[in-house]
């Protein structure tokens, strides 16, 4: 696990003494709930000021009443666990005493826009952070979401796709989030797992690509509703429709680099970003 202490992260210390629990039924996930910067996935180096901002915003929120950030964990798009209120500390976040007795929260680093998808490094870290609550803080076998018990949107579709189906570790042994359903791309609307990267980028060149591979990205492009000639070669209109693919796909929470090449990146979220 990359752990980031409240040390190194510049913590502010509680206002008062954390509420010890023992042991909780398990971890509940939460996420920002407000815009994050897309390009986040790009800056690590802006992690730590975050999570800075946000024990600040909920220190300040006399409503809640918080005396410091109120997860236990956040972590960030990088896989790193940031500590927020820590083990055997009762976490704010769950919504009322009750559920907060109940259990941990731990937050990743997505909102409900700009970045919205979780990366595989963001659930890999999650994973890591309920891990570690279970192993060192009393945490029981329960993963669930914010929404479960509490009436509210956190944390988000795409995250919650995920707690649903367990809370994979992405990658191990082909165990993509969501399994073979790609929920993790966002409530299932027409996302599916990729198939393996062919190793080949595909790019208009001289002499024109032309492939099989072409051909099943060209299929899949039409299927998401593109107007593309599945013809197996890779001219002009790919180009147009892999540049206009990774530019939607930039301004929707999935960030690509925008160069009309279909490369590891932009061929998986060909399949696994949902269709918007
Ligand atoms: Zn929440
Ligand atoms: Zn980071």
């Amino acid at each position: 696990m990359k752990f980031v202490s409240r040390a190194e992260w510049g913590a502010q210390p509680p206002k008062q003494d954390w509420a010890y629990v023992e042991s909780t039924l398990g971890v509940k996930v939460h996420y920002e709930g407000t815009e994050v910067p897309a390009d986040l996935v790009n800056h690590h180096e802006w992690c730590a000021g975050r999570v800075r901002d946000i024990q600040a915003a909920h220190m300040a929120n006399l409503s809640e009443g918080w005396i410091d950030v109120a997860y236990n964990a956040i972590i960030c798009p990088h896989s790193y666990v940031f500590e927020g209120r820590g083990l055997h500390h009762e976490t704010g976040a769950n919504g009322n005493q009750p559920l907060n007795r109940a259990h941990y929260g731990i937050c990743g680093m997505v909102g409900s826009s700009g970045l919205t998808q979780p990366t595989d490094a963001l659930l890999g870290g999650l994973r890591d952070a309920i891990e570690w609550l279970q192993q060192e803080g009393g945490a029981g076998p329960e993963i669930k979401g914010h929404r479960d018990g509490y009436a509210t949107d956190c944390p988000g579709d795409p995250l919650y796709a995920w707690v649903q189906a367990g809370a994979p570790r992405p990658g191990g042994g082909g165990a993509r989030p969501g399994g073979g359903g790609g929920v993790v791309g966002g409530g299932g609307s027409g996302s599916s797992s990729a198939p393996p990267w062919p190793g080949e980028d595909l790019s208009l060149r001289d002499p024109m690509l032309h492939d099989d591979n072409v051909r099943r990205w060209q299929q899949r492009m039409a299927d998401r509703g593109w107007s593309i000639t599945v013809d197996g070669w890779y001219g002009q209109q790919s180009r147009s429709v892999c540049e206009q693919f990774q530019q939607d796909s930039t301004a929707h929470g999935w960030p690509l680099v925008v160069d009309g090449v279909v490369g590891p990146a932009t061929w998986r979220a060909s399949w696994e970003r949902p269709v918007s």
